[in-house]
């Protein structure tokens, strides 16, 4: 069956950071999502670090949390599954100290926004990968389930 634009069931929401200098959308096409499935892309600056700093980026936070996420689970009620992807960020600029975090500290960032997206929305499953160098494949950060 070939699937028109009616029957394309996206089965999961990708957050990750739209800039074009690092082109993670076109890295997330050809490593993450297999042949034939539709995520639906959520890319915008910063991707999910405003998920772990929402008190230095309130406006992303609520952006994310209140407008698009909701959204996008309501409109798409096939996708089950949220995915993170983060990568070694220039947005950290606007955290205070944010340019000094190490990529762990990033890594750890995206357990946080896990975290944080699992307690809102316990039907959904959450996983994330960090991109490392250019060109390579995602790593995936092991997120551990917290209890409620
Ligand atoms: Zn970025």
């Amino acid at each position: 069956m070939n699937e028109t634009e009616e029957t394309r069931t996206a089965k999961k929401l990708i957050i990750y950071c739209s800039d074009t200098r690092v082109d993670l959308w076109k890295r997330i096409k050809k490593h993450l999502i297999p042949a034939g499935e539709w995520w639906q892309p959520l890319g915008f600056l910063g991707g999910a670090i405003s998920l772990a700093h929402s008190e230095h980026l309130p406006l992303e936070y609520a952006v994310l949390m209140v407008k698009q996420i909701p959204f996008a689970i309501r409109k798409f009620p096939t996708i089950k599954e949220v995915v993170l992807v983060g990568h070694d960020c220039g947005y950290y600029e606007d955290i205070p100290r944010g340019m000094n975090f190490t990529v762990e500290d990033k890594e750890k960032d995206l357990r946080k926004a896990a975290a944080l997206l699992r307690r809102h929305f316990p039907n959904m499953k959450v996983s994330a990968f960090f991109a490392e160098k250019k060109d390579s494949e995602f790593k995936r950060i092991k997120c551990r389930r917290t209890k409620q």
